[in-house]
C-alpha cells in the first residue's frame, strides 16, 4: 500500500491537498489533525465518495512524543505499508507586533511549523531512503520569503522551514528522494477568514484571494512522478505578490 500523509488535512489547504493526492495519484490518505475529528472525517468521506482510500489519524504535529507514537503504531498496524509522499501542512499563526510578542506565541508557532517539519518527517526520512523514493513538500508562506511586519513568529517559523527544505534537499537527492517547500500567498480558508480581502485584493496583482485547490494542484505536480528533477526549491503560488 502507497501512502501519503498530510498533517494538518483536515481543512483548509490540507484537505484540498488529501483530495487530490487520493484522486489525482491514487495514494492511500494519511489526513492527520490536532483537535477537529469531525473535518478529517468529511475529508476522508469525501475521498471515498471519489473513490480513493484513506484514514484519520489524530496528533499533534508539534509535540515529539505524540507524533512518535501515533505513527509508529500505524506502521506496526500496517507492515508494508510504504510511505511515499509526507506533506507538512500544519501551521498556525498568532500575530502580533514584536514588541508585544510573548514568549508563548514565539513557541506555539514555531513549534508547529519547525518542530512538526522535524517530528514528522525525522520519522520517515531512514525508511525512505532505505526505500531509495519519496517525496517531502512542506507548505511554507509568502511571509517566509520576504517577511510580514506582525508576523515575526510565523516569517521565522516559515522561513526555517525553507532553510530546511534547501539543506535536506541536497542530503538525500541521490537517493530519489525530493525536498521542495510551497509558498501560498492569500489563500480562502480559516486561517484567512477574519482578515479585509476587499482591501488586501488590491496589493494581490491577480486581483483576488487564491483557493485552496489551487495551491493542491501544485502540490500534486510536485508529489507526482514527473517532478523527480525539482529539488530544494521554494514555489511561491500568490497572485504576483512580489516575493
Ligand atoms: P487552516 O484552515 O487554519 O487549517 C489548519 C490545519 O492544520 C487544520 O487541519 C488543523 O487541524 C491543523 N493543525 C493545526 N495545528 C496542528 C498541530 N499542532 N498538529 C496537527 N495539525 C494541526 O490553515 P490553512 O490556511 O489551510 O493553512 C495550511 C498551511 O498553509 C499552514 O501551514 C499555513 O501556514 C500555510 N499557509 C496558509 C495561507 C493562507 O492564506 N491560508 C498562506 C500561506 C501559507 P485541527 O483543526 O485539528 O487543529
Amino acid at each position: 500500500m502507497k501512502c501519503a500523509l498530510i498533517t494538518g488535512g483536515s481543512r483548509g489547504i490540507g484537505r484540498a491537498i488529501c483530495e487530490k493526492l487520493a484522486a489525482d495519484l491514487g495514494y492511500h490518505v494519511l489526513i492527520n489533525y490536532k483537535a477537529g475529528i469531525a473535518a478529517a472525517q468529511d475529508t476522508l468521506a469525501n475521498i471515498v465518495a471519489n473513490g480513493g482510500t484513506g484514514e484519520i489519524i489524530g496528533f499533534d504535529v508539534a509535540d515529539a512524543a505524540d507524533t512518535t507514537r501515533a505513527l509508529a503504531a500505524w506502521q506496526e498496524a500496517n507492515p508494508t505499508a510504504v510511505m511515499e509522499v509526507v506533506v507538512n501542512n500544519a501551521g498556525i499563526t498568532k500575530d502580533g507586533l514584536f514588541m508585544w510578542m510573548q514568549l508563548q506565541d514565539w513557541t506555539d508557532v514555531t513549534g508547529v511549523s519547525m518542530n512538526g517539519f522535524f517530528n514528522v518527517t525525522s520519522f520517515f526520512m531512514q525508511k525512505m531512503l532505505r526505500n531509495r523514493y519519496g517525496r517531502i513538500i512542506n507548505i511554507v508562506s509568502v511571509s517566509g520569503v520576504k517577511g510580514t511586519a506582525g508576523q515575526v513568529n510565523y516569517s521565522a517559523a516559515k522561513a526555517g522551514v525553507i532553510g530546511a527544505t534547501k539543506a535536506l534537499a541536497q542530503e538525500v537527492a541521490k537517493r530519489n528522494i525530493t525536498v521542495n517547500a510551497v509558498a501560498p500567498g492569500f489563500i480562502k480558508t480559516d486561517m484567512t477568514a477574519g482578515l479585509d480581502e476587499k482591501e488586501l485584493v488590491k496589493m494581490i496583482p491577480a486581483n483576488r484571494f487564491g483557493n485552496a485547490e489551487e495551491v493542491a494542484d501544485l502540490v500534486s505536480f510536485l508529489a507526482s512522478r514527473k517532478a523527480g528533477y525539482i529539488t530544494g526549491e521554494t514555489i511561491n503560488i500568490n497572485g504576483g505578490i512580489y516575493s
